[in-house]
């Protein structure tokens, strides 16, 4: 019947499958019509779906099509739901992998950056996305980053980007220093080339991240996974306790420190200060100088992680200086000792040995003193004899006002004896109540070429100022040299840094680090709605239309990193007045990772990398994108696997053989009498039980089921065609459903099938998605178990509508029950949810 209505008659189709023919035609022609070209429609509701950016690596590998060809499913079902959707993509293009190849290979970054970008824009092609290419960004494009430095500017007049010397980690290998994100794991290593860090002091640029900590424990509004929330919330590190003031005995500067357990302060026996404090050398007595001068050596040279480590011996040397306790005015010693952090807290701590087990370990090989305050209720604790902290509940004692208080095992003002020690200390002007974050300013500065210039000047008579706005962008040169020597090379330029002084005019030199990638890449989602847009980082009237993000998709692996920059910024231009609204993206999405076979990640190294290129190639993007959103949940990932793909590419075989199968003349197995009486009833049944659950699948990101949805789907359309289903009524719905269905999935051959063998309105993806009729769906019968003695005797089909009582009554007039129940009478029925018949004899 469709081929009749051919547009070309005489034209003989090609019914054999070939996904590269078909497969090029379409995306050529989607691209010639501009078929996903997204412009603001106030009619529609418009949705804004962003996947993370690549960076230009040079190929496009598994991990991109496992984040990207999914995503574009999503976005696409949007799109057939009647909204208008933008889904745009770009180039994360900055960045050390590019530097580190001109070092390594000779060749410019830019020119690198840019051939890359080239090759995974044609690979992208392939893959069938609707990305809007006309809204595509490069973030190492002038045209980019002129407002990425901008951004940098307007953060430095908020006052919330200043420049401080640092203990910063540095990665030996890179001749860089990190963000503490890119610092990875127990080893502390770099997190792209894997080599321990190291610490080094720096004046550097940063952000204040933390002015926002509060604010980002807060996720009111947004749909976010719970794993990133906790991550982020674990990461901020948000602790209540008391800042509690001592002072030397001298009575010189004041030392304040935190705690979470003010409860314990009449056990402070000791003092340990970071053997960075500033304090360290002015109250060193003479006596202990030269000790405490080689610790803070012997110290400086280990990593955080190395000092931090619970079974590490502890040591450290005492200062020969006192502090007085200011609760019991007892005169306690001060040491110093690398298991105290600069950068934790205020980097001095008050020692508590009875109830913190380092600080135990600590006095026990020193000899200095334990006193207990928090008595349990089962054994008396003496300070002389215990042999570990006890670090939980009880009564405080040798607490002066405060004994007989109970503690708690509650955090902060919970925890009565807190509360009423942090009132007292107030009262008494000694301290107050007080909150500590793990988390940390954002240091931006890279010693790095491949970057967004940092916008700023320096004159020894003004300071640092930014550029003028009607300089930017501060241009990066090209002509710079080749040279791992942990200096920019923008520093080693013989001219590029020389400039004038924006407020005086005197000769003035240019900041030569340049920015974290990061910050390019936290509000790519910004630049995406006006690309070229010259008068601002993006035009108001396309904010105002598809802002914010409405979902998001990505790796967790982002959850500390992009994903908070990205919340932090957002606020930053909240207050600036730039954007509204207090986040940016509402709904998140995470999948997981594509594995090698060997169940090992897939690198180089390993040989275990799969090329989505091979893929394509052999059986189609169709039959990839398939694959990949069946071969595992999409949130949690799983190991590839080769011989799987032939079941997808098999699948999208059968659907092609289904629909042009009528067109060569074999539409129809049954007779003219089947046919007449084919009542389909069932088929229909089927097609709106999956569409309706293919819905939910696409409303919740479940890709693996929408596939085996789709998969039963076909095998009882084959089974209708061959009942003589052809030609009636629910054939046609069928068809017309299934392939709507299919269209976000395997867009090329569902338009394929669509526009020249339905021979229905082009394009597919133009259509909208179809309505469930429940009634069609309705069930009529359920099947039920039931069981005698716990063990399964029987299955009863009962009307869906039918009652608990019918359920019973059905279930005992079973033959085979009947028969296992030899005539006795069942001592309870029971019916558990209409899914298990329960008997008991
Ligand atoms: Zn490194
Ligand atoms: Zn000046």
């Amino acid at each position: 019947m469709t081929d009749t209505k051919n547009n070309n008659p005489t034209e003989v189709k090609d019914i054999s499958y070939n996904p590269t023919a078909i497969e090029q035609k379409w995306q050529a022609k989607w691209e010639a019509d501009k078929l996903y070209r997204a412009v603001i429609d106030e009619r529609k509701p418009k949705h804004y779906a962003v996947t993370m950016l690549p960076y230009p690596s040079g190929d496009l590998h598994i991990g991109h099509w496992y984040a990207m060809t999914p995503s574009d499913a999503r976005a696409r079902y949007m799109r057939m739901k009647g909204y208008n959707v933008l889904f745009p993509m770009g180039f994360d293009a900055f960045g050390l992998p590019a530097e580190n190849a001109a070092i390594k290979e000779g060749v410019h970054p830019m020119k690198r950056t840019f051939e890359n970008i080239e090759r995974m824009r044609k690979q992208m092609r392939t893959m069938g996305t609707m990305f809007d290419w006309e809204r595509e960004t490069v973030s190492a494009s002038p045209e980019y980053y002129k407002w990425t430095e901008w951004f940098f500017i307007l953060l430095y007049k908020m006052g919330l980007a200043y420049r401080k010397m640092s203990a910063v980690d540095w990665c030996p290998k890179d001749n860089t220093t990190l963000a503490r994100e890119q610092v990875i794991g127990e080893e502390r290593v770099c997190e792209r080339c894997g080599t321990p860090v190291i610490k080094k002091n720096l004046e550097q640029w940063f952000f204040k991240t933390t002015k926002y900590a509060d604010e980002l424990l807060n996720f009111d509004g947004i749909d976010w996974p719970e794993r990133v929330k906790t991550l982020q919330t674990n990461w901020i590190g948000r602790s209540e306790g008391a800042s509690v003031v001592f002072h030397t005995e001298s009575g010189g500067d004041p030392i304040e420190i935190f705690t979470t357990r003010p409860d314990t302060l009449w056990g402070a026996t000791f003092m340990v200060f970071s053997p960075e404090h500033p304090l360290v050398d002015s109250i060193t007595t003479p006596e202990q100088k030269a000790a405490v001068d080689e610790y803070k050596l012997q110290a400086a040279r280990q990593s955080d992680i190395e000092r931090e480590a619970v079974d590490k011996e502890k040591t450290g040397v005492f200062t020969g200086a006192y502090a007085i306790n200011p609760v019991n005015n007892e005169r306690i010693p001060i040491w110093i000792a690398d298991y105290v952090l600069m950068s934790y807290g205020t980097g001095a701590i008050m020692a508590v040995p009875a109830h913190d087990e380092r600080d135990f370990a600590f006095a026990r090989k020193y000899g200095l003193k334990v006193i207990p305050v928090i008595q349990p209720d089962d054994v008396e604790l003496n300070g002389d004899t215990m042999e570990a902290a006890h670090e939980h509940e009880g009564v405080m004692i040798n607490s002066g006002p405060f004994n007989g208080t109970r503690a708690t095992g509650d955090k902060g003002m919970k925890n009565p004896a807190i509360k009423a020690v942090i009132e007292w200390l107030e009262q008494k002007g000694i301290g107050k109540r007080a909150v500590n974050y793990r988390y940390r300013d954002w240091l931006i500065s890279r010693q790095r070429y491949w970057g967004a210039p940092i916008p700023m000047v320096y004159c020894e008579k003004h300071g640092w100022n930014p550029v003028p706005e009607d300089q930017l962008p501060v241009l990066l040169p090209e002509d710079v040299e080749w040279k791992p020597t942990g200096e920019s090379p923008l520093k080693l330029h013989p001219t590029w840094k020389n400039t004038t002084c924006p407020i005086g005019g005197e000769p003035a030199t240019r900041e030569t680090d340049t920015m974290d990638t990061f910050m390019c890449s936290s509000w790519y989602h910004l630049r995406y709605l006006s690309p070229h847009y010259a008068k601002g980082p993006f035009d108001d009237t396309e904010y105002n239309y598809w802002m914010p993000v409405d979902t998001y998709t990505g790796g967790i692996e982002h959850a500390t990193m992009h994903l908070l920059y990205t919340r932090f910024f957002h606020k930053a231009l909240r207050d600036a007045g730039i954007v509204e609204g207090n986040e940016p993206m509402m709904q998140l999405r995470n999948q997981g990772m594509v594995l090698g076979e060997d169940n090992e990640k897939m690198s180089k190294s390993r040989g275990n990398v799969i090329a989505p290129d091979v893929l394509v190639n052999r059986y189609g993007a169709d039959t990839v994108r398939a694959y990949i959103m069946f071969f595992a949940r999409w949130e949690m990932g799983a190991p590839w696997d080769s011989q799987g793909i032939e079941g997808a590419a098999r699948w999208i075989r059968r659907t092609w053989a289904l629909y042009t199968g009528e067109s060569r003349g074999e539409p129809s197995r049954g007779t003219s009498d089947q046919k007449r009486s084919y009542d389909g009833k069932n088929l229909r049944r089927k097609v709106h039980q999956t569409l309706r659950k293919v819905t939910s699948e696409f409303e919740n990101f479940e890709f693996n089921t929408i596939i085996s949805s789709l998969m039963e789907l076909m095998n009882e359309m084959y089974k209708a065609r061959e009942a003589g289903a052809v030609g009636s009524p629910a054939w046609v719905e069928a068809q017309d459903i299934y392939l709507r269905m299919l269209a976000p999935v395997a867009p090329h051959i569902a338009e394929e099938l669509w526009t020249n063998y339905l021979d229905k309105p082009y394009s597919v993806h133009q259509q909208q998605w179809p309505q469930v009729d429940e009634e069609a769906a309705r069930e009529d019968s359920i099947e039920l178990p039931v069981q005698i003695n716990g063990k399964v005797r029987d299955h009863i089909h009962v009307p869906v509508e039918a009652s608990e009582a019918e359920i019973k009554s059905a279930a005992l007039a079973s033959e085979t029950v009947k028969k296992y129940l030899e005539g006795k009478e069942p001592k309870k029925v029971i019916v558990a949810q209409k899914k298990l018949v329960s008997i008991v004899v």
